[in-house]
């Protein structure tokens, strides 16, 4: 069975669905074919109605896609919630501001009149990981979908339950037929969906391997891609921040969403000054978190989303061991069924331990100690990776200084960093290319045709 939806707290298989062959792919290919120019002609606000009755169903049915979410890939009950909501939100966002975000632009030239329309490019392909498995869907299909795109979804194979009901609220919501459809593929036949000439382009969020995969076949076949990928976020804790917040805030941005989140802070870059008093309150603060069942209201971290990964994340942590890393807490699995990790950090991370090297997509916290500010500029700089970071210093403007020094997408002073439909998500260096969500995330899509007359 291509898709198994298995419990990661309690290891039981709830679904396993066939992947389907050619001729299923094909009928639904056709029929997102057909819908396409249909809809790319449907007024805007026509389409922006529609998002904004995604968003009531979104809110209706809100417990029952959370506690899908949590049966499918283990994170908290209340997070789930919180996921759901969020989708609600970035659907009225859309459905609000696609007007203007997407009005002709007037440009003054030599033309009698002459301006820049911005017009669908068709179907687009969508490529998602397990994670967040309603929002990062929601983030592309809202502002896709008011742009005149149809949406096609090959979702993440530990999800199905969740990538077949994100297409029935679509459907539901009264968006005609073929404008969104979930693919039941596996991931070896990305490559042929993406080189379908009824497909016009792609945006995939995941691991770089797959993003150079999708990447490599739209390059060849000339088609435009988005590529959100992972990321080492640095969080760096300056002699003058404040202890308590910072402490605080560190243990949400690493340990929510059971540790698995692209931008959740991975590399706690903090200065000597601080560093001992720092990873002592981080410590008591991390061992507080207590595991169980993610819908019980008093869990506070959540299992992982599968064994193998929990298992992967545990080699990454004792290569590092072995190569001279200090484990302060946690570093090791949880004994019994679900695929629990220990809440962990890990002390005196240096350059070429894997987990200075590699993304730790769980719940690992590393503290890499800096001599000063320079230094730990430097460090969170020699990453590979550069899709967020943050920095915690009491002093705004030092802070503001840094934050613009920061080789990444997003970098955040006083606050971990978070996705946001008012503000544009997406990375640099090795964590891909082009951004999701504002004004931003609906021009991707788009055509921006120069209109030139007389
Ligand atoms: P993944 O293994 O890359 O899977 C993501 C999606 O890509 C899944 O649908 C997967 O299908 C598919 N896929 C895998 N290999 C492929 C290939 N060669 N060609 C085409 N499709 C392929 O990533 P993951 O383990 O689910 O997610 C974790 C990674 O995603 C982390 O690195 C994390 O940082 C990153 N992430 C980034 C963002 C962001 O916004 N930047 C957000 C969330 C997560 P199957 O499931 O069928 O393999």
């Amino acid at each position: 069975m291509a898709f198994q939806s298995i419990n990661p707290f309690t290891g039981e298989t709830l679904q396993s669905l066939a992947a389907w062959d050619r001729e299923r792919t094909e009928s639904a290919l056709q029929q997102v074919a057909a819908a396409t120019p249909a809809w790319a002609a449907t007024p805007l606000l026509q389409r922006c109605d529609l998002l904004r009755k995604a968003a009531e169903i979104l809110r209706t049915r809100k417990d029952t896609l959370a506690h899908l979410i949590t049966l499918e890939m283990g994170k908290l009950y209340t997070e789930s919630q919180a996921e759901i909501e969020k989708c609600a939100l970035g659907c009225d966002y859309y459905a609000q501001n696609a007007s203007e975000f997407l009005k002709d632009e007037m440009i003054t030239t030599d033309a009698g009149k002459s301006y820049v329309a911005y017009q669908p490019l068709g179907s687009v392909l969508a490529v998602m990981p397990w994670n967040f498995p309603f929002w990062q869907v929601f983030r592309f299909a809202a502002p896709a979908l008011a742009a005149g795109n149809t949406g096609v979804l090959k979702h993440a194979s530990n999800v199905p339950q969740c990538a077949l009901a994100i297409e029935d609220i679509f459907k539901q919501a009264g968006f005609p037929d073929g404008v969104f459809r979930t693919l039941m593929i596996r991931a070896a036949d990305v490559k042929a969906v993406i080189e379908d000439p009824r497909i016009a382009a792609v945006t995939l969020t995941g691991s770089e391997p797959a993003g150079r995969s999708v990447a490599a076949t739209a390059g060849d076949n000339i088609k435009k891609s988005v590529l959100e990928l992972g990321g080492s976020d640095a969080f760096i804790v300056l002699e003058d921040a404040d202890l308590i917040d910072t402490v605080k805030n560190a243990v949400i941005s690493r340990y929510l969403n059971g540790g698995q989140s692209c931008i959740a802070a991975k590399r706690f870059i903090v200065v000597d000054a601080i560093a001992d008093r720092f990873v002592s309150a981080f410590k008591t603060a991390v061992e507080a978190l207590k595991t169980g069942d993610p819908m019980d209201p008093a869990t506070t971290i959540a299992p992982m989303a599968r064994l193998d990964l929990r298992d992967d994340l545990h080699r990454q942590v004792q290569d590092s061991i072995t190569a001279g890393a200090v484990a302060v807490t946690g570093c090791e699995p949880l004994a019994g069924s679900g695929a629990f990790y220990k809440p962990s950090i890990l002390d005196h991370v240096e350059a070429g331990m894997r987990a200075y090297e590699e993304e730790l997509f769980g719940p690992v916290a590393i503290v890499i100690r800096a001599n000063d500010e320079t230094d730990a500029l430097r460090i969170a700089n020699e990453s590979r990776f550069g899709l967020g970071g943050s920095v915690w210093t009491q002093d705004l403007a030092r802070g503001e200084r840094l934050a613009r020094q920061l080789q990444c997408g997003a970098a955040f002073v006083n606050g971990f960093v978070k996705s946001d439909p008012r503000i544009p998500f997406g990375g640099v260096k090795a964590s891909g290319y082009g951004r999701e969500l504002s004004h931003h995330g609906i021009h991707e899509f788009v055509n921006a045709k120069t209109i030139w007359i007389k």
